[in-house]
């Protein structure tokens, strides 16, 4: 199959999050499946162009129709670790990808609403037909819908889509200018509410909900989120829109891709281990230590490493840290806030902390860092208020970090308590997990893990192995993708 995939991230050369590691990982996984993946991406000012090879002009003056004149765009192909990428560069006063940063603009919306544009005119005139489109998230959710509109009736009628949502709290709303902007015009038509009119305001177009409704497949990234999605209200608004269209949405489980997290070939840790063998992680442990200047002292070492927002539970991070400080732990935080009041409260305690030996916060995005506290780490904290699906779970088992988690989203479909779950026999068990937003929920289970590690080590190794042998790679998932894939296309 042709497959090309179209999104705002793909790690390592555009990360923000867990996105990018999801392009990345399943365009990867399928081509070693035997398909073929090309990816199309904005062409950035910021992105890491030290991990593209060979990046190249390969189509000049590609004309974008916008507010009914044209924007010219030049699009450059490269590899990224040996994905075929073509990355989009519009010449124009907006300079809508030379922001210093990949989202937070005000005119977030008319940037990605003329990416999706952009993506679709190059598939066009480069005559590319894919079987399959595959769109993630808000920045995308334009795709199907000018795909179905319009660009069907220029000859791309049988391209199928495939429209995977990562997150739903970020939808995309904009007002009636970007149907002026992308030519679907046709005001009265997109506001009806069976189409891109936002659920609750009635003024305002919802990018998502016109990929819900326009695509051949929905998914979100894990069962258990998906299930959320339909009957808890979790989907910000979307979920009527989600019972309409429940005949074609579903969860898929996120992968990890194991070329890049694996701690037996990783090139940026300090001693390279594996499942069988885990002594390397003493190792690992020292460098993190001498590296943050912590005290190398026979404690356990735990990790949070994601994006401070409310999403994460930044209350239980900030309680987490603490606890394990007063429980004789050590703690280390790798995270960044786009939120000022977020931001300024983890730089005060930042200074706060500043002289104590056992606690280091990191604020800021440094993939080369999380890779060692992954490595390092005891535990692992993923204490979130919800999670579609949430990788730092998978990954620090795939390091050895047990996790202590709360049981919502993707967190449910990956990690079983090791004391409490029923479904899984004791030898399959990989973690702790814990329910409620309060503190002491958290405690609940941070103490199980803690405690055992100083009373039990033998027993809290034999966890951290049982984890590591857990297999989340992105090859089943890539076929359950692939069979929706099929399923569409026929
Ligand atoms: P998100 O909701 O942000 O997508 P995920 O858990 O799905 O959360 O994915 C987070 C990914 O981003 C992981 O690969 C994690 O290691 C990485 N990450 C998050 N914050 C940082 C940071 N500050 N520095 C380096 N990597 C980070």
């Amino acid at each position: 199959m042709y497959i090309v995939q179209i999104a705002s991230e793909c790690a390592p050369v555009i990360k923000a999050g867990g996105l990018g590691d999801v392009v990345y990982g399943l365009s990867t996984e399928l081509e070693n499946q035997g398909h073929c993946v090309e990816l199309i991406l904005p062409k950035y000012d910021c992105m890491r162009y030290d991990h593209i090879w060979g990046l190249h002009e390969a189509y000049l003056g590609l004309e974008v129709p916008w507010f009914g004149g044209v924007v010219t765009c030049t699009v450059f192909c490269g590899w990224v670790h040996g994905r075929v990428c073509f990355f989009i560069e519009p010449h124009s006063g907006d300079n809508f990808f030379n922001r210093g940063h990949y989202y937070g603009a005000i005119d977030d919306h008319m940037r990605f609403a003329f990416f999706s544009k952009a993506a679709l005119e190059f598939l066009l005139v480069s005559n590319k037909r894919p079987d399959i489109i595959h769109c993630h998230d808000w920045q995308t959710g334009l795709i199907p819908v000018m795909l179905y509109e319009m660009y069907a009736w220029h000859g791309m009628d049988r391209q199928r889509v495939c429209y995977t949502i990562h997150n739903f709290k970020h939808q995309g709303v904009a007002g009636a200018n970007v149907l002026w902007a992308t030519g679907l015009n046709r005001e009265s038509y997109y506001f009806q509410y069976d189409r891109l009119r936002d659920n609750f305001n009635p003024l305002a177009l919802n990018y998502m909900k016109g990929g819900i409704v326009y695509s051949n497949h929905v998914n979100t990234v894990s069962p258990h989120h998906a299930w959320e999605a339909r009957y808890s209200g979790i989907s910000y608004g979307l979920g009527h829109t989600l019972e309409i269209h429940n005949d074609k949405f579903g969860g898929i489980l996120n992968g990890i891709e194991y070329g890049v997290w694996n701690p037996d070939t990783d090139h940026y840790i300090a001693k390279n281990y594996n499942k069988d063998d885990i002594s390397g992680k003493a190792a690992n442990k020292k460098a993190l230590r001498d590296r943050l200047l912590l005290a190398d002292d026979d404690k356990p070492i735990v990790a949070f490493i994601g994006r401070l927002d409310d999403q994460k539970g930044v209350h239980l991070v900030h309680h987490a840290m603490y606890y394990a400080l007063g429980r004789g732990g050590q703690f280390v935080l790798l995270g960044s806030a786009t939120e000022q009041g977020i931001n300024d409260w983890f730089w005060h305690e930042k200074c706060n902390l500043n002289e104590n030996p056992d606690c280091h916060i990191e604020l800021g995005f440094n993939e080369e860092l999380a890779h060692l506290i992954y490595a390092a780490a005891d535990i692992i904290v993923v204490p979130s208020n919800y999670e579609p699906c949430g990788l730092t779970q998978t990954i620090g088992l795939r390091y050895g970090a047990v996790p202590v988690v709360r049981g919502v989203g993707g967190l449910v479909n990956t990690v079983f308590d090791r004391d409490y779950d029923t479904t899984h026999e004791p030898d399959q068990r990989n973690g702790y997990v814990f329910y409620e937003t309060d503190n002491n929920a958290l405690e609940s289970a941070l103490d199980r893990a803690l405690g055992l590690w100083s009373i039990y080590p033998e027993e809290f190794k034999k966890l951290a192995m049982q984890g590591m042998a857990c297999d989340y790679s992105w090859k089943k998932p890539a076929e359950q993708y692939v069979g929706i894939y099929e399923h569409i296309r026929a």
